[in-house]
């Protein structure tokens, strides 16, 4: 195709501002996809993504629409709109010349708009501002698009309107779309160079990557080369998405598809990574190649001990498909063998548990997630702790930890609630801009573990789910952190120990404590609980003790009768597990974790 006619768009938008409705109506609207196989949230595969109605992986999907009677080809790259998945985000974007800012015309401007916007303008696309939901009767285009145009820049008359329900206006935003956003440029004859913005595991076919062709031209069977790895491949397959994977003869300057070279792992197809031929090839590798961190971190345990092959044998199955999973084996003296993951954020964390529960059919005991913290000692060693019980005992010089820039948004009533929050949370206000006269923008820096426990759900209820959140990582900073460890009679309970704020490592021992207290049975003897940090104790309680002899009932010489009730006192101590000399019920421990 002559790249004069080709436009490479996606659609960003806040969660629920309907980019998937607006991708389906497309698909209908230009006929890849016929009316009887249409079905809602067309581009969302997995189970997941359906259920919970949010798009975890990008997709592209190519589609014709002729303009002035001039055929084109639109590729149009559906992202994924939430926090854990901005690299993803900006990988697809990247691919575009241009994007459509969707914004729900009875919601307005919400944090992850702002968030996807300022990545749209990095990549210096063209943005093409339109107001969805104009059915709804709560909807206010007059004033969100007064919003959208003083955001932006523009006249409000250009804010363009449509219903991705009913479909008014899609047609006219497709012409927009060709008007708009300009074609591809890239140096026809030059070496090819792809940019890889998905990559994607299926089991009948290896990894699927995604690109989208900036110079030159690849085509099938020829052998190319991974720039960041050196890694080389035969192109088995070379296609595009129409929307089922449809192959061709190669791809040429400006292009998006699908490369298949028969390699079973998405890390050695990694998104923002640059495809060039082995032989000739490109020297300069295309812009911004970052490996995906982990910035959360939590235990997963199996309920029962004998499914650890199995779990990990998932975890296996999942990081073929995900390049930012990562895991160790763990061992924990209270869950037994598990794993330490590694996630991008909660979400991540949330859908990666899910689908190990769903998929594989395990039932799973996970620790309070956690983030990575940096310490120094006295004598100037460094460690990097992914789990708190890791922490290193001794003369610690500082601890650091992951910091991140929020942006809140909501109604102006709620600017007392929402710093009273953050303050709490350790946060700085860095800012506050008006967007209208009653919603309001709030600027943060908040340390990371303030935001990974229970600070959304916060926000929701202070706000009446009026507030929107984004952050992004912006570094570490240094802060006053202590190891609070549990312990009973005298042991540590190594899943509970917890890296906190010293102002608040009281109130988390209390807590602890309390909780463990209700749970832990009455034992033969007594049982103290302990908060400490280090060696100072700052909370405790005890379980009392019970004499639970089960061979007093059996008086007289009946040998077999206590001997089966012994053996019945064995098999019940099996789910039970030590801890020194306390024997503690694994629903216990399951219990105590999960928050509440
Ligand atoms: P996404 O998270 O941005 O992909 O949003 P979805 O496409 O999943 O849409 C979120 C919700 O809004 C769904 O329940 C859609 O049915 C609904 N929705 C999307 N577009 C429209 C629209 O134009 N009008 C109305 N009334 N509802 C819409
Ligand atoms: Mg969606």
């Amino acid at each position: 195709t002559d790249p004069a006619l080709i436009r490479n768009f996606c659609i960003i938008a806040h969660i629920d501002h309907g980019k998937s409705t607006l991708a389906d109506r497309m698909l209908q609207l230009t006929g890849v996809v016929e009316q009887r196989q249409m079905r809602a949230q067309y581009l969302d595969r997995m189970d997941i993504e359906r259920e919970r109605g949010i798009t975890i992986k990008s997709q592209a999907v190519r589609m014709p629409w002729a303009a002035d009677g001039t055929p084109h080809v639109l590729n149009m790259i559906d992202t994924p709109g939430h926090v854990d998945f901005t690299y993803e985000v900006s990988r697809s974007l990247a691919a575009c010349e241009g994007c459509i800012l969707l914004v729900d015309a009875a919601q307005g401007i919400e944090a992850q708009t702002l968030a996807n916007l300022y990545l749209a303008m990095e990549n210096d696309l063209t943005i093409i501002p339109v107001l969805n939901k104009i059915d709804l009767p709560a909807a206010q285009p007059d004033k969100f698009a007064a919003e959208l145009a003083h955001l932006i820049g523009c006249d409000p008359g250009d804010v363009l309107r449509v219903s991705a329900k009913t479909g008014e206006g899609v047609g006219e935003l497709l012409d927009e779309v060709i008007r708009q956003v300009p074609a591809p440029v890239g140096d026809a004859d030059g070496p090819a160079r792809a940019m890889i913005f998905d990559s994607v595991y299926d089991a009948y076919r290896g990894v699927v990557t995604y690109v989208k062709v900036v110079d030159g031209a690849l085509g099938r069977r020829e052998r190319i080369q991974m720039m960041s790895t050196g890694a080389t491949h035969e192109l088995l397959e070379i296609g595009v998405n129409s929307p089922e994977m449809t192959p061709s003869d190669g791809l040429a300057v400006g292009e998006v598809g699908y490369l298949i070279t028969g390699v079973k792992d998405v890390r050695q197809s990694k998104v923002g990574d640059t495809v060039t031929f082995q032989r000739n090839g490109a020297t300069q590798a295309l812009g911004g190649y970052k490996d995906p961190r982990p910035m959360v971190f939590s235990g997963l345990y199996p309920i029962d001990g004998s499914d650890y092959p199995a779990l990990r044998d998932a975890l296996e199955k999942l990081q073929l498909n995900d390049a930012a999973l990562v895991y160790e084996p763990e061992t924990s003296a209270a869950l037994g063998f598990g794993f330490r993951v590694g996630f991008l954020g909660l979400l991540h964390l949330e859908v990666v548990r899910e689908r190990l529960e769903r998929e594989f059919g395990l039932d799973l005991i996970a620790t309070a997630p956690n983030v990575v913290y940096q310490v120094t000692m006295e004598d100037g060693s460094e460690f990097t702790v992914t789990n708190p019980s890791e922490f290193p005992v001794g003369k610690i010089a500082e601890v650091r930890e992951p910091v991140v820039r929020a942006t809140l948004i909501a109604p102006s009533e709620f600017i007392g609630a929402i710093m009273e929050l953050c303050q709490t949370r350790r946060g700085s206000m860095q800012g506050m801009d008006y967007l209208s006269e009653e919603r309001v923008e709030l600027r943060y820096t908040l340390p990371l573990a303030e935001i990974v426990f229970d600070f959304f759900d916060a926000l929701k209820s202070k706000t009446r789910g009026y507030a929107s959140l984004d952050y992004e990582p912006t570094g570490e900073q240094a802060a006053a952190l202590v190891k609070v460890d549990i312990l009973l009679h005298g042991d540590k309970v190594d899943a509970f120990s917890a890296i906190v704020h010293k102002d608040k490592a009281y109130a988390y021992g209390v807590k602890m404590a309390g909780k463990l207290r209700e749970l832990i049975p009455r034992q033969q003897f007594e049982v103290p609980i302990q908060a400490a940090i280090g060696s100072r104790v700052i909370a405790r309680e005890t379980v009392r003790a019970i004499r639970k002899d089960v061979l007093s009932k059996c008086y007289g010489g009946d040998i077999s009768r206590k001997r089966k009730l012994l053996e019945k006192q064995k098999e019940g101590k099996k789910r039970m597990k030590m801890v020194g000399r306390v024997e503690v019920p694994q629903e216990a421990f399951i219990a105590a974790l999960s928050s509440d």
